[in-house]
């Protein structure tokens, strides 16, 4: 099994993280995992500019060109030879004495492995989740490594029986704790907006254009978690869930919801694409 670091390809058990490295010390870092498919990496260009995007928002230099990018990650992905699985890769801001203030100067750190996966079918019947508040930062809209709020809740789904956890700030839905959510109520299709308050999933958007395709309506709006009592259907998506039905809510709100058409039909269509 190999990684990445920087440009080179090494055995894992070769490959070492500096203890200055800024992503230890302040978490300072973004990243993505992107699905492979029978060896083919699915969106692979979104992901990268969703990269370049969190990078710019961060003034985080990225280390390589995009190009240059895609090139070392297909090659790891080549030389682990992933049929079925994930690629995760990661910048952050380099190797520098801990101070709070960064240096523009510091060269970035590029790390990437890869992990063997395939969906778990358990999952289709539906999952429990789990409302909790969202007590993240104001920037949720930029893929940082930095996952406290998000790793608290989803601790706190599982102790709770639960499979995710989705958040509300102030009463309002925001997202899954590592996935987007989605309320179906009469053949239209609610999300939350992409705001700085919610991370605008690969798979959210996908999900969104495949619907728009269909004439199912989309609605973008923020909205409280109240109307979870009144969805006909609700659903979760994210690269490794894929689209994950929700049939029970617990927490501060209990309630169930049926596994109808609308998700099954998005479903059918996200497999067919792939
Ligand atoms: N929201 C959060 C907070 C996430 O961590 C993720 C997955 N990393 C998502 C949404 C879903 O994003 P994607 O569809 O790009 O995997």
């Amino acid at each position: 099994e190999y990684v990445l670091i920087n440009q080179s390809i090494l055995p894992k058990e070769e490959a070492y993280i500096n203890i200055n490295d800024r992503g230890y010390h302040f978490g300072d870092g973004i990243y993505e995992v992107i699905r492979i498919y029978e060896q083919k990496p699915f969106a692979l260009d979104l992901h990268l500019s969703r990269l370049a995007s969190s990078a710019e928002k961060l003034d985080l230099p990225l280390p390589y060109s995009i190009e240059e990018l895609k090139v070392l990650l297909l090659s790891l992905v080549e030389k682990n030879t992933i049929t079925n699985g994930t690629i995760y890769f990661q910048v952050t801001r380099g190797i520098a004495p801990r101070n709070h203030l960064y240096s523009r100067e510091t060269e970035s750190t590029l790390t990437a492995f890869t992990q063997v996966f395939a969906s778990d079918k358990q999952l289709e019947d539906g999952i429990h989740v789990w409302l909790t508040p969202d007590i993240r930062w104001l920037r949720c809209d930029i893929k940082t490594i930095n996952l406290l709020g998000n790793v608290l809740a989803k601790r706190e789904a599982a102790d709770n029986q639960c499979h995710e956890a989705i958040m509300h700030r102030d009463r309002i839905l925001t997202e899954g704790s590592s996935s987007n959510l989605f309320l179906v109520k009469d053949h239209v299709l609610y999300t939350h907006p992409a705001t700085n308050l919610i991370l605008n999933g690969i798979t959210r958007q996908i999900v969104i254009q495949l619907a728009l395709n269909e004439g199912i309506d989309v609605i973008e709006e923020p909205f409280p978690f109240d109307v979870l009592e009144h969805a006909d259907e609700a659903f979760i998506t994210s690269t490794s869930m894929e689209i994950t039905p929700i049939n029970q809510v617990k927490g501060e709100l209990t309630t169930t919801i049926p596994l109808g058409p609308v998700t099954k039909r998005l479903r059918d269509l996200f497999k067919n694409q792939l």
